[in-house]
């Protein structure tokens, strides 16, 4: 029996098939939108991550190396995508103080100018969530969240700044459990990208 959730009798008869297709269909859209934004402003679509990751990130993070895990490519793509992003006057490249080798990223004046319309490019993928209950948006966060850590924990993706992969992160029979916060975290408390993260 053919299993691919692209054998279409296996799709349409089995939900998990469905809801995988249905990420893909996601991420295509996201995809779309990146690339729409990109167009808009002459710049590809990892010069626009690069630019919307440097400003909501500690220095410490903004460096080639970082970003390259960050989104699982090479060090001389983000190096390429960074030497043009100086050239356009929209980044600056401060000393790394902690590493004399490397250097932090940082948005330049002009860089900051935009930065509010490149952060939106995935507002009309947040809309359609927005447009559910409360109730459904926990529930959908609590599954995504399992299927993060569980492709975190096959090393398929990375999960560098979420709770599960943090250092005062601890599960307890009531459920989860932050050292650094001191308190008992729901689902929905548990972050995806939190700037006090450690990693274990
Ligand atoms: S410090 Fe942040 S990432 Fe770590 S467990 Fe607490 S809330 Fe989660």
């Amino acid at each position: 029996m053919n299993e691919s959730v692209y054998n279409l009798d296996n799709q349409n008869s089995n939900l998990s098939s469905k809801i995988t297709v249905a990420l893909e269909r996601i991420s295509e859209a996201y995809r779309v939108l990146l690339w729409e934004k990109a167009k808009e402003f002459k710049l590809s679509p990892i010069q626009i991550q690069i630019l919307v990751f440097v400003n909501s990130h500690k220095s410490k993070y903004c460096t080639v190396s970082y970003l390259a895990d960050e989104y699982n490519i090479t060090k001389a793509t983000i190096s390429d995508s960074v030497k043009s992003l100086l050239s356009k006057g929209l980044i600056e490249k401060l000393t790394n103080e902690n590493d004399t080798r490397s250097y932090i990223i940082s948005l330049s004046d002009s860089g900051k100018k935009i930065i509010t319309e490149l952060n939106n490019y995935s507002m009309e993928l947040s809309n359609p969530l927005n447009d559910l209950s409360i109730e459904k948006q926990e529930s959908l966060w609590g599954s995504l969240s399992e299927i993060i850590s569980k492709l975190y924990n096959s090393n398929i993706i990375s999960m560098q700044r979420m709770c599960f992969s943090c250092k005062y992160y601890k599960q307890v029979p009531e459920g989860h459990y932050c050292g650094l916060l001191e308190k008992e975290l729901k689902t929905i408390d548990i972050r995806l990208d939190c700037p006090e993260h450690d990693r274990k």
